[in-house]
Protein backbone atom coordinates (compact mmCIF):
# COMPACT_ATOMS: atom_id res chain seq x y z
CA UNK A 1 0.00 0.00 0.00
CA UNK A 2 1.34 3.57 -1.61
CA UNK A 3 0.18 5.24 1.79
CA UNK A 4 1.64 2.81 4.65
CA UNK A 5 4.72 3.78 6.90
CA UNK A 6 5.92 0.85 9.41
CA UNK A 7 8.32 1.20 12.58
CA UNK A 8 9.91 -1.26 15.14
CA UNK A 9 8.65 1.46 17.54
CA UNK A 10 5.94 4.36 16.68
CA UNK A 11 5.68 7.01 19.23
CA UNK A 12 2.27 8.50 19.73
CA UNK A 13 2.90 12.30 20.94
CA UNK A 14 5.91 14.24 20.49
CA UNK A 15 5.93 15.98 24.07
CA UNK A 16 8.41 15.39 27.10
CA UNK A 17 7.26 11.69 27.61
CA UNK A 18 7.82 10.98 23.11
CA UNK A 19 10.91 13.16 23.18
CA UNK A 20 12.50 11.14 25.65
CA UNK A 21 11.10 7.65 25.29
CA UNK A 22 13.07 7.61 21.41
CA UNK A 23 15.75 9.26 23.17
CA UNK A 24 16.37 6.36 26.20
CA UNK A 25 15.62 3.59 23.12
CA UNK A 26 18.66 5.16 21.33
CA UNK A 27 20.26 5.76 24.73
CA UNK A 28 19.75 2.02 25.49
CA UNK A 29 21.34 0.79 22.01
CA UNK A 30 17.98 0.21 20.31
CA UNK A 31 18.83 -0.53 16.54
CA UNK A 32 15.53 -0.52 15.13
CA UNK A 33 13.04 1.90 13.20
CA UNK A 34 11.46 4.97 15.61
CA UNK A 35 8.96 7.32 14.27
CA UNK A 36 7.37 9.90 16.73
CA UNK A 37 4.08 11.16 14.91
CA UNK A 38 2.56 14.25 16.38
CA UNK A 39 -0.38 16.46 15.65
CA UNK A 40 1.27 19.77 16.15
CA UNK A 41 3.61 21.03 13.47
CA UNK A 42 6.91 21.53 15.68
CA UNK A 43 9.24 18.71 16.82
CA UNK A 44 9.11 18.21 20.75
CA UNK A 45 9.44 21.48 22.56
CA UNK A 46 9.45 22.26 26.93
CA UNK A 47 6.06 22.91 27.74
CA UNK A 48 6.32 24.75 31.38
CA UNK A 49 7.67 27.75 29.67
CA UNK A 50 4.58 27.96 28.00
CA UNK A 51 2.98 29.57 30.57
CA UNK A 52 6.53 31.38 32.08
CA UNK A 53 8.77 32.85 30.26
CA UNK A 54 7.85 31.72 27.24
CA UNK A 55 4.65 33.77 27.42
CA UNK A 56 6.72 36.18 29.09
CA UNK A 57 8.88 36.53 25.82
CA UNK A 58 11.82 36.43 27.86
CA UNK A 59 12.71 33.09 25.68
CA UNK A 60 12.59 32.31 22.27
CA UNK A 61 10.98 29.14 20.80
CA UNK A 62 14.11 27.79 19.35
CA UNK A 63 15.31 27.83 23.28
CA UNK A 64 12.78 24.98 24.53
CA UNK A 65 13.17 22.72 22.17
CA UNK A 66 14.23 19.49 23.71
CA UNK A 67 16.15 18.78 21.39
CA UNK A 68 17.86 20.30 17.59
CA UNK A 69 16.85 19.07 14.59
CA UNK A 70 19.80 17.72 13.97
CA UNK A 71 20.06 15.68 17.18
CA UNK A 72 16.55 13.68 15.94
CA UNK A 73 18.38 13.30 12.48
CA UNK A 74 21.88 11.85 13.72
CA UNK A 75 19.95 9.35 15.30
CA UNK A 76 17.39 8.35 12.77
CA UNK A 77 14.23 9.16 14.53
CA UNK A 78 11.69 10.15 12.25
CA UNK A 79 9.44 12.89 13.27
CA UNK A 80 6.25 12.32 12.05
CA UNK A 81 4.85 16.06 12.93
CA UNK A 82 1.09 17.80 11.83
CA UNK A 83 -0.25 14.18 12.15
CA UNK A 84 -2.72 12.92 14.08
CA UNK A 85 -3.92 9.31 15.00
CA UNK A 86 -7.42 8.94 15.19
CA UNK A 87 -8.32 5.26 15.57
CA UNK A 88 -5.86 2.08 16.73
CA UNK A 89 -5.87 -1.73 15.30
CA UNK A 90 -4.04 -3.70 17.83
CA UNK A 91 -4.62 -6.79 15.58
CA UNK A 92 -3.00 -5.29 12.47
CA UNK A 93 -0.71 -3.51 14.65
CA UNK A 94 -0.95 -0.21 12.71
CA UNK A 95 -2.70 3.66 13.14
CA UNK A 96 -4.34 5.64 11.07
CA UNK A 97 -3.90 9.31 11.04
CA UNK A 98 -6.20 11.99 10.16
CA UNK A 99 -5.15 12.33 6.98
CA UNK A 100 -5.78 9.10 5.75
CA UNK A 101 -2.04 7.65 6.26
CA UNK A 102 -1.77 4.28 7.92
CA UNK A 103 1.40 3.60 10.05
CA UNK A 104 2.88 0.25 11.60
CA UNK A 105 4.52 -0.65 14.64
CA UNK A 106 5.91 -3.50 16.30
CA UNK A 107 5.73 -1.66 19.89
CA UNK A 108 3.82 1.61 20.28
CA UNK A 109 3.87 4.01 22.75
CA UNK A 110 1.26 6.03 22.97
CA UNK A 111 2.34 9.75 24.88
CA UNK A 112 -0.12 11.76 23.83
CA UNK A 113 -0.65 13.65 27.20
CA UNK A 114 -4.21 15.76 27.06
CA UNK A 115 -5.95 18.14 25.84
CA UNK A 116 -7.09 21.31 27.71
CA UNK A 117 -10.63 20.48 29.34
CA UNK A 118 -13.37 23.30 28.19
CA UNK A 119 -15.19 24.92 30.18
CA UNK A 120 -18.92 23.43 30.05
CA UNK A 121 -20.98 26.80 29.64
CA UNK A 122 -22.26 29.51 26.77
CA UNK A 123 -19.06 31.27 25.57
CA UNK A 124 -16.90 28.67 25.90
CA UNK A 125 -15.96 29.57 22.14
CA UNK A 126 -16.04 33.18 22.07
CA UNK A 127 -12.22 34.81 20.12
CA UNK A 128 -10.18 35.39 23.00
CA UNK A 129 -11.09 33.10 25.20
CA UNK A 130 -7.47 31.19 25.46
CA UNK A 131 -5.94 27.44 26.97
CA UNK A 132 -2.28 26.94 27.96
CA UNK A 133 -1.68 24.10 26.51
CA UNK A 134 0.40 24.37 23.11
CA UNK A 135 2.78 26.66 21.25
CA UNK A 136 -0.16 27.76 19.18
CA UNK A 137 -2.37 28.37 22.04
CA UNK A 138 0.22 30.76 23.28
CA UNK A 139 1.49 32.74 19.88
CA UNK A 140 -2.43 33.12 19.83
CA UNK A 141 -3.02 34.60 23.06
CA UNK A 142 0.11 37.11 22.91
CA UNK A 143 -1.29 38.20 19.30
CA UNK A 144 -4.22 39.76 21.12
CA UNK A 145 -1.96 40.90 24.43
CA UNK A 146 -1.78 44.58 22.81
CA UNK A 147 -5.16 45.30 23.00
CA UNK A 148 -6.03 43.62 26.08
CA UNK A 149 -6.28 45.26 29.46
CA UNK A 150 -8.13 43.44 31.64
CA UNK A 151 -7.71 39.36 31.38
CA UNK A 152 -9.92 36.77 33.57
CA UNK A 153 -7.97 33.62 34.55
CA UNK A 154 -10.36 30.64 34.95
CA UNK A 155 -9.15 28.26 37.28
CA UNK A 156 -6.53 29.04 40.36
CA UNK A 157 -4.19 25.63 39.23
CA UNK A 158 -0.65 25.91 38.99
CA UNK A 159 -0.76 27.12 35.06
CA UNK A 160 -3.59 29.68 35.74
CA UNK A 161 -1.29 31.11 38.79
CA UNK A 162 1.80 31.13 36.58
CA UNK A 163 0.02 32.95 33.69
CA UNK A 164 -1.66 35.87 36.30
CA UNK A 165 1.73 36.27 37.16
CA UNK A 166 3.56 36.90 34.03
CA UNK A 167 0.37 38.79 32.67
CA UNK A 168 0.24 41.00 35.81
CA UNK A 169 4.46 41.88 35.35
CA UNK A 170 3.40 42.72 31.71
CA UNK A 171 0.69 45.34 33.13
CA UNK A 172 -2.65 43.56 32.91
CA UNK A 173 -4.77 43.73 35.55
CA UNK A 174 -5.54 40.01 36.09
CA UNK A 175 -8.78 38.50 38.04
CA UNK A 176 -8.18 34.91 38.86
CA UNK A 177 -11.67 32.99 39.66
CA UNK A 178 -11.32 29.61 41.42
CA UNK A 179 -14.39 27.58 42.21
CA UNK A 180 -12.94 25.86 45.18
CA UNK A 181 -11.90 28.00 48.14
CA UNK A 182 -8.60 28.55 47.67
CA UNK A 183 -6.29 28.13 45.05
CA UNK A 184 -3.97 24.97 43.83
CA UNK A 185 -6.71 23.05 46.35
CA UNK A 186 -6.11 19.82 44.06
CA UNK A 187 -2.01 20.02 44.58
CA UNK A 188 -0.91 21.72 48.29
CA UNK A 189 -2.23 22.01 51.15
CA UNK A 190 -3.84 24.67 53.23
CA UNK A 191 -0.65 26.75 54.28
CA UNK A 192 0.95 27.16 50.65
CA UNK A 193 -2.61 28.12 48.90
CA UNK A 194 -2.90 30.88 51.37
CA UNK A 195 0.76 31.91 50.83
CA UNK A 196 0.03 31.94 47.10
CA UNK A 197 -2.99 33.68 47.33
CA UNK A 198 -1.53 36.49 49.59
CA UNK A 199 1.25 36.68 47.23
CA UNK A 200 -1.03 37.28 44.20
CA UNK A 201 -3.12 39.90 46.24
CA UNK A 202 0.25 41.41 46.93
CA UNK A 203 0.96 42.15 43.44
CA UNK A 204 -2.27 43.59 42.76
CA UNK A 205 -4.47 40.22 41.22
CA UNK A 206 -7.81 39.78 42.36
CA UNK A 207 -8.31 36.79 43.36
CA UNK A 208 -11.95 35.79 43.77
CA UNK A 209 -12.36 32.42 45.57
CA UNK A 210 -15.53 30.23 45.73
CA UNK A 211 -16.92 31.14 42.57
CA UNK A 212 -18.80 29.32 39.87
CA UNK A 213 -18.80 30.81 36.46
CA UNK A 214 -21.96 31.10 34.78
CA UNK A 215 -21.03 32.11 31.14
CA UNK A 216 -18.72 34.29 29.20
CA UNK A 217 -20.44 37.15 27.61
CA UNK A 218 -19.18 38.51 24.24
CA UNK A 219 -20.01 41.16 21.30
CA UNK A 220 -19.98 40.66 17.93
CA UNK A 221 -18.10 37.53 18.91
CA UNK A 222 -15.77 38.29 21.09
CA UNK A 223 -15.50 38.37 24.68
CA UNK A 224 -16.40 40.85 27.17
CA UNK A 225 -16.56 39.41 30.25
CA UNK A 226 -17.51 36.77 32.47
CA UNK A 227 -20.74 36.44 34.53
CA UNK A 228 -20.31 34.99 37.54
CA UNK A 229 -23.38 32.77 39.38
CA UNK A 230 -24.62 35.20 41.71
CA UNK A 231 -24.87 38.24 38.51
CA UNK A 232 -21.78 39.42 39.09
CA UNK A 233 -19.84 40.86 35.77
CA UNK A 234 -16.31 40.61 35.19
CA UNK A 235 -15.51 42.86 32.54
CA UNK A 236 -12.56 41.24 30.51
CA UNK A 237 -10.82 41.67 26.96
CA UNK A 238 -9.00 38.25 27.45
CA UNK A 239 -10.07 34.65 29.41
CA UNK A 240 -7.28 32.04 30.11
CA UNK A 241 -8.75 28.89 31.06
CA UNK A 242 -7.00 26.56 33.39
CA UNK A 243 -8.84 23.76 34.83
CA UNK A 244 -7.07 20.56 33.75
CA UNK A 245 -6.67 18.39 30.92
CA UNK A 246 -8.74 15.37 29.22
CA UNK A 247 -6.34 12.53 28.42
CA UNK A 248 -6.22 12.15 24.85
CA UNK A 249 -6.45 8.58 24.81
CA UNK A 250 -10.07 8.12 22.85
CA UNK A 251 -8.34 6.31 19.95
CA UNK A 252 -6.94 3.50 22.77
CA UNK A 253 -10.14 3.04 24.35
CA UNK A 254 -12.10 2.70 21.22
CA UNK A 255 -9.35 0.01 20.92
CA UNK A 256 -10.85 -1.33 24.11
CA UNK A 257 -7.69 -0.73 25.52
CA UNK A 258 -8.69 -0.63 29.97
CA UNK A 259 -8.45 2.55 31.22
CA UNK A 260 -11.00 5.68 32.13
CA UNK A 261 -9.71 8.88 33.10
CA UNK A 262 -6.60 7.80 30.91
CA UNK A 263 -5.00 4.86 30.03
CA UNK A 264 -4.34 2.25 32.36
CA UNK A 265 -0.85 0.84 32.70
CA UNK A 266 1.42 -1.73 34.36
CA UNK A 267 4.27 -0.76 36.52
CA UNK A 268 6.23 -1.37 33.19
CA UNK A 269 4.10 0.59 31.10
CA UNK A 270 1.97 -1.84 29.61
CA UNK A 271 -1.76 -1.43 28.62
CA UNK A 272 -4.05 -4.15 28.54
CA UNK A 273 -3.85 -4.10 24.43
CA UNK A 274 -0.40 -6.22 23.28
CA UNK A 275 2.73 -4.60 22.30
CA UNK A 276 1.27 -1.07 23.27
CA UNK A 277 2.48 1.02 26.56
CA UNK A 278 1.36 4.15 27.44
CA UNK A 279 3.76 7.24 29.42
CA UNK A 280 2.98 10.71 30.87
CA UNK A 281 0.07 12.61 31.76
CA UNK A 282 -2.41 9.77 30.04
CA UNK A 283 -0.80 7.19 31.38
CA UNK A 284 -3.23 5.82 34.64
CA UNK A 285 -0.50 3.56 37.23
CA UNK A 286 -0.03 2.56 40.57
CA UNK A 287 2.19 5.27 41.83
CA UNK A 288 4.14 3.73 44.50
CA UNK A 289 4.00 7.32 46.31
CA UNK A 290 0.54 7.33 46.13
CA UNK A 291 -0.09 4.04 48.10
CA UNK A 292 -0.24 2.50 44.94
CA UNK A 293 -3.70 3.43 43.96
CA UNK A 294 -3.74 4.29 40.64
CA UNK A 295 -3.16 7.90 39.04
CA UNK A 296 -2.31 10.06 36.60
CA UNK A 297 0.62 12.70 37.09
CA UNK A 298 0.82 15.63 34.82
CA UNK A 299 4.44 16.57 35.48
CA UNK A 300 7.63 16.40 33.18
CA UNK A 301 9.63 13.96 35.55
CA UNK A 302 6.84 11.69 35.56
CA UNK A 303 6.99 11.58 31.22
CA UNK A 304 10.20 11.30 31.31
CA UNK A 305 10.46 8.61 33.87
CA UNK A 306 8.01 6.45 32.36
CA UNK A 307 9.29 7.19 29.20
CA UNK A 308 12.57 5.45 30.60
CA UNK A 309 10.66 2.64 32.22
CA UNK A 310 9.27 1.76 28.87
CA UNK A 311 12.35 2.08 26.86
CA UNK A 312 13.70 -0.20 29.57
CA UNK A 313 10.83 -3.13 28.70
CA UNK A 314 11.12 -2.93 25.02
CA UNK A 315 15.15 -3.69 25.18
CA UNK A 316 14.97 -6.34 27.59
CA UNK A 317 15.47 -4.89 30.72
CA UNK A 318 12.78 -4.22 32.67
CA UNK A 319 12.43 -2.37 35.48
CA UNK A 320 9.20 -1.23 37.62
CA UNK A 321 8.29 2.50 37.79
CA UNK A 322 9.44 3.88 41.57
CA UNK A 323 9.96 7.33 40.54
CA UNK A 324 10.16 9.95 43.33
CA UNK A 325 7.16 12.41 41.88
CA UNK A 326 8.94 15.68 41.62
CA UNK A 327 7.67 19.25 40.22
CA UNK A 328 8.38 22.73 40.14
CA UNK A 329 6.58 26.23 39.34
CA UNK A 330 7.97 30.06 38.70
CA UNK A 331 5.75 32.58 39.86
CA UNK A 332 6.87 36.27 40.39
CA UNK A 333 10.27 35.89 42.41
CA UNK A 334 9.27 32.92 44.07
CA UNK A 335 10.43 29.50 42.84
CA UNK A 336 8.81 26.21 44.27
CA UNK A 337 10.01 22.79 43.63
CA UNK A 338 7.52 19.89 45.51
CA UNK A 339 8.70 16.44 46.00
CA UNK A 340 6.18 13.76 46.70
CA UNK A 341 2.46 13.53 46.81
CA UNK A 342 0.70 15.39 49.38
CA UNK A 343 -2.34 14.15 48.72
CA UNK A 344 -4.35 12.40 51.96
CA UNK A 345 -1.35 14.11 54.11
CA UNK A 346 -2.29 14.49 58.32
CA UNK A 347 -0.47 16.94 59.27
CA UNK A 348 1.45 19.92 57.78
CA UNK A 349 4.91 21.12 59.23
CA UNK A 350 6.17 24.98 58.10
CA UNK A 351 9.76 25.14 58.08
CA UNK A 352 11.63 28.79 58.16
CA UNK A 353 9.29 32.39 57.58
CA UNK A 354 7.07 32.66 55.07
CA UNK A 355 7.46 36.53 55.26
CA UNK A 356 11.27 36.13 54.05
CA UNK A 357 10.14 34.27 51.25
CA UNK A 358 12.32 31.13 51.71
CA UNK A 359 10.35 28.28 53.87
CA UNK A 360 9.05 24.88 53.02
CA UNK A 361 6.22 22.97 54.20
CA UNK A 362 6.93 19.22 55.38
CA UNK A 363 3.85 16.53 54.68
CA UNK A 364 3.40 13.89 56.88
CA UNK A 365 1.07 11.02 56.61
CA UNK A 366 0.83 8.60 59.90
CA UNK A 367 4.38 10.18 61.30
CA UNK A 368 6.14 9.42 58.04
CA UNK A 369 7.27 12.38 55.24
CA UNK A 370 5.65 11.92 52.03
CA UNK A 371 6.26 15.43 50.36
CA UNK A 372 7.93 19.13 50.72
CA UNK A 373 6.96 22.20 49.07
CA UNK A 374 9.81 24.37 49.26
CA UNK A 375 9.79 27.97 48.19
CA UNK A 376 12.91 29.97 47.78
CA UNK A 377 14.77 26.68 49.63
CA UNK A 378 16.38 24.31 47.20
CA UNK A 379 18.57 22.81 49.64
CA UNK A 380 15.45 21.76 51.39
CA UNK A 381 14.20 20.27 47.98
CA UNK A 382 17.34 18.29 47.55
CA UNK A 383 17.95 17.04 51.62
CA UNK A 384 14.52 16.59 51.74
CA UNK A 385 13.77 14.25 48.51
CA UNK A 386 15.53 10.93 50.80
CA UNK A 387 13.08 11.75 53.30
CA UNK A 388 10.14 11.15 50.89
CA UNK A 389 11.93 8.36 48.93
CA UNK A 390 12.32 6.58 52.01
CA UNK A 391 9.23 7.36 53.40
CA UNK A 392 10.65 8.36 56.89
CA UNK A 393 9.44 8.77 59.93
CA UNK A 394 10.41 12.27 61.55
CA UNK A 395 10.38 14.58 64.56
CA UNK A 396 8.13 17.49 64.01
CA UNK A 397 9.91 20.02 65.64
CA UNK A 398 13.26 19.00 63.82
CA UNK A 399 11.52 19.42 60.78
CA UNK A 400 10.42 22.61 61.90
CA UNK A 401 13.73 23.95 62.82
CA UNK A 402 15.58 25.22 60.24
CA UNK A 403 18.76 25.29 61.92
CA UNK A 404 18.73 20.93 61.90
CA UNK A 405 19.71 20.53 58.17
CA UNK A 406 17.36 18.11 56.65
CA UNK A 407 19.78 15.85 55.45
CA UNK A 408 20.68 14.90 59.78
CA UNK A 409 17.07 13.51 59.46
CA UNK A 410 17.30 11.57 56.59
CA UNK A 411 19.19 8.48 58.91
CA UNK A 412 17.37 8.22 61.56
CA UNK A 413 19.70 5.12 62.80
CA UNK A 414 22.33 7.66 62.57
CA UNK A 415 20.88 10.26 64.82
C1 LIG B 1 1.57 25.59 30.45
C2 LIG B 1 2.11 24.38 31.15
C3 LIG B 1 3.03 24.53 32.17
C4 LIG B 1 3.54 23.41 32.81
N1 LIG B 1 4.46 23.58 33.80
C5 LIG B 1 5.04 22.49 34.36
C6 LIG B 1 6.08 22.63 35.33
O1 LIG B 1 6.47 23.74 35.70
N2 LIG B 1 6.65 21.50 35.83
C7 LIG B 1 6.24 20.25 35.45
O2 LIG B 1 6.79 19.25 35.93
N3 LIG B 1 5.24 20.09 34.55
C8 LIG B 1 4.64 21.17 34.00
N4 LIG B 1 3.64 21.02 33.08
C9 LIG B 1 3.16 19.66 32.77
C10 LIG B 1 4.05 18.98 31.76
O3 LIG B 1 4.33 19.83 30.70
C11 LIG B 1 3.35 17.73 31.28
O4 LIG B 1 3.13 16.90 32.39
C12 LIG B 1 4.15 17.00 30.22
O5 LIG B 1 4.25 17.78 29.07
C13 LIG B 1 3.50 15.67 29.91
O6 LIG B 1 4.19 15.05 28.86
P1 LIG B 1 3.40 14.08 27.89
O7 LIG B 1 4.42 13.53 26.95
O8 LIG B 1 2.56 13.15 28.65
O9 LIG B 1 2.40 15.02 27.09
P2 LIG B 1 2.68 16.30 26.21
O10 LIG B 1 3.97 16.93 26.51
O11 LIG B 1 1.45 17.13 26.33
O12 LIG B 1 2.76 15.73 24.72
C14 LIG B 1 1.68 15.09 24.11
C15 LIG B 1 1.71 15.39 22.62
O13 LIG B 1 0.85 14.47 21.95
C16 LIG B 1 0.11 15.14 20.97
N5 LIG B 1 -1.09 14.36 20.66
C17 LIG B 1 -2.24 14.26 21.39
N6 LIG B 1 -3.10 13.43 20.78
C18 LIG B 1 -2.49 13.00 19.65
C19 LIG B 1 -2.90 12.13 18.60
N7 LIG B 1 -4.08 11.52 18.61
N8 LIG B 1 -2.05 11.94 17.56
C20 LIG B 1 -0.83 12.55 17.54
N9 LIG B 1 -0.39 13.38 18.51
C21 LIG B 1 -1.22 13.59 19.56
C22 LIG B 1 -0.16 16.47 21.62
O14 LIG B 1 -0.53 17.43 20.67
C23 LIG B 1 1.17 16.77 22.28
O15 LIG B 1 2.04 17.42 21.40
C24 LIG B 1 3.11 22.12 32.42
C25 LIG B 1 2.17 21.98 31.39
C26 LIG B 1 1.67 23.09 30.76
C27 LIG B 1 0.66 22.92 29.65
Amino acid sequence: MANRQSFDVLIVGAGHGGAQAALALRQRKFGGRIAIVGEEPEIPYERPPLSKDYLAGEKPFERILIRQPAFWEERDIAMLTGRRVVSVDPVAHEVACADGGIIGYGRMIWAAGGHPRRLPCEGHDLAGVHSVRTRADVDRLKTELASTRRVAVIGGGYIGLEAAAVLTKLGKAVTVLEAQGRVLARVAGEALSRFYEAEHRAHGVDVRLGVTVERLEGQDGRITGVRLAGGELVPAEMAIVGIGIVPAVEPLLAARAEGGDGVSVDRHGRTSLPDIFAVGDCARHANPFAEDLPIRLESVQNANDMATTVAKAITGEPEAYHAVPWFWSNQYDLRLQTVGLSTGHDAEVLRGDPAGRSFSIVYLKQGRVVALDCVNATRDYAQGRPLVAGGIAADPAKLADPAIPLKELANPAAE
